[in-house]
């Protein structure tokens, strides 16, 4: 874009949102992110959006100006239009049990508020400190507690989105029921911010759980870990967390705390129940975890079961200390889950690459992290050869297991070239024509998803 024409969209949007900033800091601040991947440049412009009027204003200026747009996130010769100061909790309904936010609410923060009438917001990524309901939307996020309560889908209601002409349109309802006209809203919940802007949603809340209890075991290989994985899902027990770490990850958390975990086994089992049942459930979960563990530990009270899960918490950090990484994100049915685990180590250990692996064993959501030494020659987002060559069997090994190259994190710009091997070039003609009925000048997030 030549310097006339940025002076133009910056005049144009100036006198349209309430606040557009150019300078430098804000610009670099906004082209970042925490994929690794790094843009070509800076963007042309912040629009700082206080209200829904800002975002269509913005989407108006950007159409009439041919200028992508990025829903927060990174991107040189973009205009970033960052919803972070849209983060008002509008209603929290505890007899309906719903909760209408703006799209920059943090998650934490919307849990917070939520757990004051006795409600909860399930989905709860590890980035829930941090991360705003919106980007939950766009990126269809999970986390933990997603084996009992499913994904950031199941907790959407309706959404209010502005379309890239500046349109404001509004999916779904606040009734827990409803079936008229398409299910528009399951379309915009993981759409990556191709399709529309999120400014509003109307959120599903839960009960907040009356009590929670832990287990955790150790087991000497990981088949066993994930036999008994497998037998808490046959014995028809619902935990609310069950999540697996293997011994690499387990290594590294000792170096980091100086604990002594991989004494312990091969791999980690932590499991939760909540609920009235919560006590009845973990008694059943602890005994088949017990069966081949060779160590087992039950939270005795809130403070004993936060930290049986610690060891979960502390695994990221670990291994970021250890050098560069890159976190995968494959699902394969939970039948699959011991196979995964075994072919991603055979995989890395043929080359010679050091791969940490943690599942949220439950949904059979496999997070192997590629670990390597940092080099000169690093390339920012990108894996060295044999760390890339190892990550594309993995990726290979999901679809062959039945399974997804990505899980909860979305394509994004990084996984590309799997969509097609995975969902078929059919369905991803489909998806352009969608694309193309919603936002005909492909303004929004070019170069994302699909
Ligand atoms: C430390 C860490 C831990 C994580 N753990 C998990 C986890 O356990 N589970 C999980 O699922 N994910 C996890 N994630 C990734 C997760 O998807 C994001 O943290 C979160 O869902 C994105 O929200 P955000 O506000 O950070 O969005 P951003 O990073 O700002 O945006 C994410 C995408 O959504 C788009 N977008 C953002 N806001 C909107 C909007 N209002 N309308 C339309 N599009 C929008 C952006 O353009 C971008 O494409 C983790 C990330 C980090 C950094």
């Amino acid at each position: 874009m030549t310097t006339a024409a940025q002076i133009s969209l910056v005049n144009d949007l100036a006198s349209q949102v309430s606040e557009v900033v150019t300078d430098e800091l804000s610009l670099l601040a906004a082209s970042t992110d925490r994929s690794g991947s790094v843009a070509a440049g800076l963007p042309l412009a912040v629009v700082r959006a206080h209200s829904i009027a800002d975002v269509q204003a913005a989407m108006r200026v950007a159409s009439a100006h041919r200028v992508p747009v990025v829903p927060r996130g990174a991107g040189a010769g973009h205009l970033v239009v960052d919803l972070s100061a849209m983060d008002r909790i509008l209603e929290l309904d505890p007899v309906d049990e719903i909760a209408v936010v703006e799209p920059g609410v943090l998650n934490a923060r919307l849990d917070a508020a939520a757990a004051e009438v006795g409600l909860r917001y399930a989905p709860d990524p590890a980035s829930a400190a941090i991360c705003s309901i919106g980007g939950n939307v766009a990126t269809n996020a999970g986390g933990l507690r997603c084996v009992k309560y499913g994904v950031t889908r199941e907790a959407v209601l309706g959404l209010d989105v502005v379309l890239a002409d500046g349109t404001l349109i509004h999916t779904g309802r606040r009734t827990m029921k409803g079936v008229a006209g398409l299910d528009l809203t399951a379309l915009f919940v993981g759409s990556e911010g191709t399709l529309g802007i999120v400014v509003g949603a109307t959120l599903r809340l839960k009960p907040r759980p009356v009590s929670t209890l832990t287990a955790s075991a150790a087991y000497a290989s990981v088949a066993a870990a994930a036999r008994a994985c497998a037998e808490i899902a046959a014995a028809r027990r619902l935990p609310s967390m069950l999540e697996f770490i293997d011994r690499r990850c387990l290594e590294a958390v000792d170096r980091f705390a100086g604990t002594r975990y991989a004494e312990r086994g091969d791999a980690l089992v932590i499991a939760q129940a909540d609920g009235p049942a919560a006590a009845t459930e973990i008694e059943a979960i602890a005994a088949i975890l017990g069966k081949e563990a060779t160590w087992i530990e039950q939270g005795v009270d809130e403070e004993s079961s936060d930290r049986l899960v610690e060891t979960r918490r502390q695994v990221l950090p670990a291994i970021e200390a250890e050098g560069s990484w890159f976190i995968e994100d494959i699902c394969v049915p939970r039948s699959r889950l011991a196979e995964a685990v075994d072919r991603i180590s055979e995989i890395s250990d043929r080359h010679g690459v050091r791969t940490y692996t943690l599942a949220h064993a439950g949904d059979g959501n496999l997070h192997p992290v590629i670990g390597w030494d940092p080099s000169p020659d690093d390339v920012p987002g990108v894996m060295p050869p044999a760390e890339t060559a190892a990550g594309d069997e993995i990726f290979a090994l999901a679809i062959e297991l039945g399974g997804t190259t990505t899980g909860e994190h979305g394509v994004g710009r990084l996984k590309q070239k799997w969509l097609e091997p995975e969902i078929g070039a059919d369905s991803i003609d489909l998806q352009h024509r969608i694309k193309a009925a919603l936002d005909p000048l492909g303004i929004l997030n070019p170069g994302v998803g699909f």
